[in-house]
């Protein structure tokens, strides 16, 4: 018999047979979603209800009973009504002593309470064993079956055999429960659905910020400047030429912003030594959200693709190569092909092609299907190897765009550069750094101090 099999037999639902009674306090959308879940799931359940009355919208197989009634039937009953109904509970104190309560409930603002509801619900019957569980859990998932976003169920509590029967429960519904400790947790749990993309909020007010910045600096060079010293009326470049001038630039800026938290991360472990004194919170907080910035920047790779494929179908396009033609044969002569031109239009699409193309790879590999599929190795290879890759041929791309145009005085315009060489700006300095940090003699530094090896000891105290 396969030695792991006891433990498997622990954790599978027992599907075999009718499992224990669940008693749900509440007939609101929560308590029928998951009683409906728990019924499919072999459990029997009854209802804890102001009205005994069977309504059609009540789970068939189940009981409803009066609060009391249904609290005397099981051992683990679900307070499935809002925190400022709980007031109804205290006359039940004496038939709820001794049993396992779970707190689903959640607030409508982050910490509105000074304790959370599953703490409060535990000094309100001190003769129960309170665990926290499901708030994560949307009774329109529970009903509709749509569970992969969120098969996780977060669970603590005080009592640890009170805390194992409602992690089993979760695992009989198909669940993953996750021990998060000891009631105290309760109150982080419950600010979880209220949070709003956490990880986003940086990389996305850093995106929105620059891109507004550099959306008013092309109109400024290509739209107020052509008007005033050449007028010519370009303000329809605010529809596409601008944004394909703004996406590559922000594209690139983030991605080298991904990797550039490494860099500091490297330059303060080689001059301290160690590797054993906290970052600080910005380059920590920096670090956390390097997937979400690798992300917004594959998002601007990918638009600024999409409008370099639609160029050719514009009308300003079509009017230019129009009127280059129609010169030439007024003039009667053909322009000879100018081969460092070709080399470098050639090379400027094959760097950006290879470019997108290793962008989209690495935006693959960030995918958690994808990536709970390689192993650490594997998945630092493709992040750290290719990502740098990925920035040499973006860089690349950019300067062959820039050509022979940055000792071009007509390039300043105001004195000013264009957006694409200020976009050079990071990705050139990062890969600088990173150039050096790979000499031999600084990596094999680097490589000791982050296999623990500290200059002086006395930095790990
Ligand atoms: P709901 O639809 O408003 O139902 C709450 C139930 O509480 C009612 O059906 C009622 O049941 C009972 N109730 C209402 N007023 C009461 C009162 N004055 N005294 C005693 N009982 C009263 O709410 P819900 O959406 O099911 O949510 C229930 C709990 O689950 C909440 O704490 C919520 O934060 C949590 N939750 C909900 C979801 C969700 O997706 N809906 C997700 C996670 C967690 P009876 O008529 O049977 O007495």
């Amino acid at each position: 018999m396969n030695k792991n099999s006891s433990n498997t037999m622990a954790l599978a639902p027992n599907t075999s047979s009718k499992r224990e009674t669940v008693c749900i306090f509440g007939t609101g959308d929560f308590g029928r979603a998951l009683g409906h879940k728990m019924i499919q799931s072999g459990y029997h359940v009854v209802y804890g209800s102001r009205s005994t009355q069977i309504s059609n919208l009540i789970p068939k197989d189940a009981e409803v009973l009066s609060h009391a009634e249904a609290a005397q039937k099981a051992t683990i009953i679900i307070i499935a009504i809002q925190r400022q109904h709980y007031n109804i509970l205290t006359p039940l104190a004496e038939i709820l002593h001794g049993k396992v309560l779970v707190d689903i409930s959640n607030n409508l603002k982050l910490n509105q309470y000074p304790e959370s509801n599953a703490e409060y619900l535990a000094q309100l019957l001190p003769g129960t064993k309170v665990v926290k569980a499901f708030n994560t859990v949307s009774a329109w998932a529970l009903q509709s079956g749509t569970l992969d976003a969120s098969r996780q169920v977060f669970v603590c509590g005080d009592d640890v055999e009170a805390k194992q029967m409602v992690m089993n429960i979760v695992r009989a519904l198909g669940l993953t429960p996750l021990d998060k400790g000891s009631l105290l947790a309760a109150q982080e749990i419950e600010n979880y659905p209220l949070q709003l993309f956490p990880m986003w909020k940086f990389p996305m007010v850093l995106s929105l910020g620059l891109t507004v910045f550099f959306f008013f600096y092309c109109l400024a060079l290509d739209v107020i400047y052509a008007y005033i010293y050449e007028n010519n009326n370009f303000s329809f470049f605010i529809v596409y030429t601008i944004p394909n001038h703004v996406c590559p630039v922000m594209a690139l800026i983030l991605l080298a912003l991904v990797y550039l938290p490494g860099i500091f991360a490297a330059i303060i472990q080689l001059y301290r030594g160690t590797k054993y004194r906290r970052f600080p919170d910005w380059l920590d907080k920096w670090m956390l959200c390097r997937k979400q910035l690798g992300l917004i920047a594959l998002a601007f790779a990918s638009l600024h693709a999409v409008f370099t494929l639609g160029s050719p179908t514009r009308t300003f396009i079509r009017w230019r190569t129009g009127t280059g033609i129609v010169s030439q044969a007024l003039n009667n002569r053909t322009e000879p092909l100018n081969i460092t031109n070709a080399w470098l239009s050639d090379s400027y699409l094959a760097l950006g092609i290879l470019g997108f193309f290793l962008f989209v790879l690495l935006g693959i590999t960030s995918l958690p299907s994808v990536s709970n599929n390689v192993n650490w190795r594997e998945f630092r290879f493709v992040q750290s190897k290719l990502g740098y890759l990925t920035l040499i041929f973006c860089t690349a791309h950019t300067l062959v765009y820039g050509g022979k145009w940055f000792l071009n005085p007509a390039a300043y315009k105001w004195y000013l550069p264009d957006i694409y060489m200020l976009s050079l700006v990071v990705p050139c300095a990062v890969l600088v750094v990173k150039f050096v940090l790979i000499f031999p003699c600084i990596d094999k530094h680097l490589t000791k101090i982050r296999q623990g090896w500290e200059r002086n000891p006395k930095y790990s105290e």
